[in-house]
């Protein structure tokens, strides 16, 4: 993208804020500021933003910045855009690169300023000086006061969806965004929709460990799975009847999706307590999840046609957007709002919600520049702010999972905008809260930024930095990261480059490690080669027979083979799996037990559907379910 800023204007500021510093000057006898100096004329110069080098060229005349042009970039679309439009503007507005940076587009922000910075070096202009220069502190504009029927706190993937389901459902539609651009974290997800699609699988061919795994429920008593009885048996009985047919292509039915969601979230807190998935609410999620991936087609998602399994999600049953989670899903859900006529606010907070005799009417917020701004709702408030994930502080305090976390653990999470607020601001309004110890650590992290790396245990293995296997690749998530962080955190991700599936370019770097052969990669990682070696050739043995008796892995797609690809990998944090109780009708729960009134939840600020440990590609799922349930109740009054 590229931004022209028509410098006139600026100068002219520019010379009236010159102007009225010197005669200050002038008053308090203090000495008036250098003025700048520059040599006139277009530089290019660059700063690292987010995903790269950001290229911007820069005009000046003698003693001002004209004009800034990002002209080159690599940053993620739907993140940055607004930065390239608004650190350009405040530049040349305030002849200063102490500008505020865009909310949820920092690293972009500091590319952009870095880069003009480097423009201004070469104008023969001090840099430092105008880095130390902050733009003046705004002024808030007039209370704002505004109603609709249905107010939307967060625009993520369940805001959005609620909104979109809120106007289909006739209501008029505010959604409240604190960042520059929607997107949340669900712009930085894998963006992978788990849905049971038994037509799908039965053209997709199967994996042969994946048999194992069916007769493995076979074993499973129904006395022990609560509310779960009944679905454990209709899936007994699917599975009989799948075994006793042909098996080369895969299984999948809602059943087998609501035990593997029950089963993954069964866990034991450090306290000894038991917690697993809220039956409804799980079921509720793994029926409707395929009509919903349905409902997004219909709005214009396009997904890859064929099934994708993201990391620790246990089976083949998602799909993920063709073109990216900005187009697939961001664009096209915001895009709709607007055709729709609902209004998106960005850049405002929403702090308190407002209650009225029991009931959520409306919210108050605060925009960037300090307007406070108050929401009537004439139907229904929902939240969908997100997790706590960003907020490390209230992790280490919630956690009951993991023992000794590390303090310094990264995030994968967009911490400016990922803070746990809608928990905060729905205890506040009596909402009860369920499952907060649990924090979902994300094997996948990038070992020096912490974001998701991608990818799935299938065709890789995992190693340590001495180059030994450690644990069941194809394992839940916080197996993986539990067995990473007993191994001291840092591991490799090996795989064929021929396998390569993950997020980001095959480029080497200081994460990523390519070589042509084992004794090289060794080399690289500092481990020792034949004891690589041997378990490459040990686990390459274990695919053909199809067993892995080391750590049980049953789904292998590909074999270790030349050339490699090793990437550096430790557990980040990812989703907190706790939030605000609701039910299957998005309705939020206060602590007695009783519906709030007026006051709906969806997406990861509720808690209780995940319960100890998140299947990979049910988030997504449980968004845009859950945010198009509750906007469509909210908008009815349900
Ligand atoms: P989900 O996956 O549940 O939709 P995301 O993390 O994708 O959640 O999105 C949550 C969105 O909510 C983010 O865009 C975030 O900026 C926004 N948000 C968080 N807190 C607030 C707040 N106090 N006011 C407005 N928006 C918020």
């Amino acid at each position: 993208m590229v931004k022209k800023v028509n410098g006139i204007a600026a100068i002219a500021l520019a010379v009236i804020m010159v102007l009225s510093m010197a005669a200050c000057g002038q008053q308090t006898n203090a000495p008036a500021p250098a003025k700048e100096s520059y040599k006139a004329g277009t530089y290019t110069g660059t700063g690292q933003g987010h995903g790269g080098p950001i290229q911007v060229k820069t005009t000046f005349t003698a003693d001002a910045i004209t004009t800034v042009e990002v002209v080159k970039q690599t940053e993620t679309q739907g993140i940055a855009d607004p930065a390239f439009t608004v650190i350009p503007d405040e530049i040349v507005k305030y002849q200063a690169l102490g500008v505020d940076t865009v909310t949820g587009a920092t690293l972009s922000s500091y590319g952009i300023i870095n880069a003009v910075a480097d423009c201004v070096k070469q104008a023969g202009g001090d840099s430092d000086a105008l880095k130390a220069k902050k733009q003046p502190a705004p002024t808030p504009g007039p209370d704002v006061e505004k109603s609709a029927d249905v107010i939307v706190i967060g625009g993520g993937g369940a805001g959005l969806s609620a909104s979109v389901s809120a106007l289909q459902n006739k209501a008029s539609v505010i959604l409240v965004e604190k960042g520059a651009a929607v997107g949340g974290n669900t712009l930085v997800s894998g963006g992978v929709w788990n849905a049971a699609d038994p037509e799908l699988a039965a053209k997709t061919p199967n994996d042969k460990g994946r048999i194992e795994t069916l007769k493995s429920f076979l074993d499973k008593n129904e006395k022990d799975v609560g509310d779960y009885a009944e679905t454990l048996k209709t899936l007994k009985a699917q599975i009989r009847k799948y075994l006793a047919g042909d098996t080369s292509k895969l299984f999948d039915s809602t059943e087998l999706h609501i035990m593997q969601t029950y089963y993954g979230g069964l866990r034991q807190d450090l306290d000894g307590k038991w917690i697993s998935g809220n039956f409804e609410l799980v079921k509720n999620l793994c029926t409707k999840s395929l009509e919903t991936r349905k409902w997004a087609e219909s709005l214009g998602t396009v997904f890859a046609p064929a099934l994708n399994e993201p990391i620790g999600s246990l089976w083949k049953r998602a799909l993920a957007p063709a073109k990216g989670n900005f187009e697939g899903y961001i664009k096209v859900f915001s895009n709709n709002i607007i055709k729709n006529g609902g209004e998106i606010m960005l850049d405002t907070t929403a702090k308190e919600l407002i209650v009225e005799n029991g009931r959520v009417t409306g919210v108050k917020a605060v925009k960037k520049d300090g307007t406070k701004v108050t929401l009537h709702a004439n139907k229904g408030v929902v939240m969908a702010t997100g997790g706590f994930g960003g907020n490390k502080e209230m992790v280490l305090k919630y956690n009951n999972y993991w023992k000794d976390l590390n303090p310094k653990i990264l995030t994968t999470n967009r911490e400016t905008l990922i803070q746990g607020d809608g928990i905060v601001m729905g205890e506040k309004a009596g909402a009860a809260v369920t499952g907060m110890g649990f924090i979902q650590l994300m094997p996948l992290g990038w070992a020096n930024t912490g974001e998701l790396a991608g990818g799935n245990g299938s065709y890789c293995i995992y190693i340590t930095p001495q180059g030994k296997r450690f644990v069941n690749e194809y394992a839940e998530r916080d197996v993986i990261s539990k067995a990473a962080i007993e191994h001291g955190e840092l591991f490799y991700e090996l795989q064929s480059q021929k396998s390569f599936m993950g997020f980001g370019t095959i480029e080497e770097s200081s994460v990523v490690f390519k070589a042509d052969t084992l004794e090289e990669l060794a080399k690289k990682l500092g481990m020792d080669a034949n004891t690589l070696t041997q378990e490459v050739n040990k686990y390459n043995s274990y695919v053909d027979a199809g067993k892995d008796p080391d750590f049980g892995k049953n789904v292998f797609t590909a074999k270790i083979e030349a050339p490699y690809v090793a990437r550096a990998m430790k557990p980040s944090i990812h989703h907190t799996m706790g939030g605000l109780v609701v039910d299957v009708d998005a309705h939020v729960i206060d602590t007695k037990g009783k519906v709030i009134p007026g006051f709906y939840a969806a997406g990861e600020v509720t808690g209780g559907l995940h319960a100890g440990n998140r299947l990979g590609g049910n988030a997504i799922a449980d968004i845009f379910t859950n945010g198009r349930i509750a906007g469509a109740n909210a908008a009815l009054g349900k």
